[in-house]
C-alpha cells in the first residue's frame, strides 16, 4: 500500500490531544505517513510542539486561527514566532484562515474577518508555505483575496462552495482536501467528479467531518476518503493513494515517497 497523507487535523486540541499517541498509532497501522497539525491558539501550539517532539516525522504543524476570533491579537502573536518555526520545519504551512459568511451577518464583522485573513494570506505569501484555508458562504470573496496576493500554494480545506467556483480554482492550480464526509456528503462526491485528481490532497479534519454522520473522524479515514474518490473517478486506490501523496509533496516540498 502506499503511502497516505492527512493534510488538516486537530490532533492538538485539547479534547483530542488525550488520545492523539493512539490515532496516530492508528494512522500508521493503515499507512499514513504524514499528518498536518492544525493549531488556533496558543494550547495548541504547546501541544502541537510536544507532538513534534515524540513524532518529527510523522506530524507537522499548520498555524492559524478560530475563525470566530475577530481579534488581531491571535496573528500578532502568532506572526511574530512562526518564521523561525518554519525554519525548524515544525511548521509547513499557515492555516487554517479563512471566512466563514454562515457564521457573520454583521458587515463590520466581515471587514474584520476579510482584514484578519488578508495578513494571513500575506504572510503565507512572504514565507512562501502553503495557506489552507477554510470558508462558507464567502468563496468569491475569499479567491478574490488570494488573487490580490498571487498566492500559488493554496488548500481548500472541506470545499463547500458550488462546482463553477471549484471550477475557478483548479485553474489557479489551487488544491482541494477531500474529507471523510465524502461518504454521504453529495456535494463532496459532486466535487470529486468534477476536480481532476491532480489537484487533490486527503484529509481527515479530525475530529470533525467523519464519515458517518455525528461520528467523529480520525487520521486513519483518509484512506476510506481515498477508496471512495477510487471509485467516484474510476481509478484504482494505489493510483488515488500515489497521486494525492505526490501533491502533496510537491506543495509542500516534502518527499514521503520512494
Ligand atoms: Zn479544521
Amino acid at each position: 500500500m502506499i503511502a497516505l497523507v492527512d493534510v488538516h487535523a486537530h490532533l492538538a486540541r485539547q479534547e483530542v490531544f488525550s488520545k492523539a499517541s493512539e490515532l496516530i498509532k492508528d494512522a500508521l497501522e493503515n499507512n499514513v505517513k504524514v499528518i498536518v497539525v492544525s493549531i488556533q491558539n496558543d494550547i495548541e501550539l504547546r501541544n502541537g510542539l510536544e507532538l513534534r517532539k515524540i513524532y518529527s516525522t510523522i506530524t507537522y504543524l499548520s498555524i492559524g486561527q478560530e475563525l470566530s476570533d475577530f481579534t488581531i491579537h491571535t496573528y500578532n502573536m502568532f506572526s511574530k514566532i512562526i518564521p523561525r518555526l518554519v525554519e525548524e520545519r515544525h511548521v509547513i504551512a499557515i492555516g487554517e484562515v479563512g471566512l466563514d459568511y454562515s457564521k457573520i451577518r454583521d458587515n463590520i464583522l466581515r471587514d474584520i474577518a476579510r482584514a484578519i485573513f488578508e495578513k494571513w494570506v500575506e504572510l503565507s505569501k512572504k514565507l512562501d508555505i502553503p495557506i489552507i484555508v477554510h470558508s462558507h458562504r464567502a468563496y468569491n470573496d475569499v479567491l478574490t483575496i488570494l488573487e490580490k496576493y498571487d498566492v500559488k500554494k493554496v488548500v481548500l480545506h472541506a470545499y463547500s462552495g458550488g462546482t463553477e467556483t471549484a471550477k475557478r480554482a483548479v485553474d489557479r492550480g489551487y488544491y482541494f482536501s477531500i474529507p471523510p464526509s465524502i461518504m454521504h456528503s453529495k456535494q463532496k462526491q459532486k466535487l470529486v467528479s468534477v476536480v481532476p485528481l491532480e489537484n487533490m490532497l486527503l484529509e481527515s479534519d479530525t475530529p470533525e467531518l467523519g464519515p458517518v454522520f455525528g461520528q467523529e473522524s480520525k487520521p486513519s479515514h483518509v484512506k476510506i476518503v481515498a477508496e471512495k474518490i477510487a471509485e467516484i473517478k474510476k481509478k484504482s486506490l494505489e493510483e488515488v493513494a500515489y497521486v494525492t501523496t505526490r501533491n502533496f509533496e510537491r506543495l509542500f516540498n516534502m518527499k514521503i515517497l520512494d
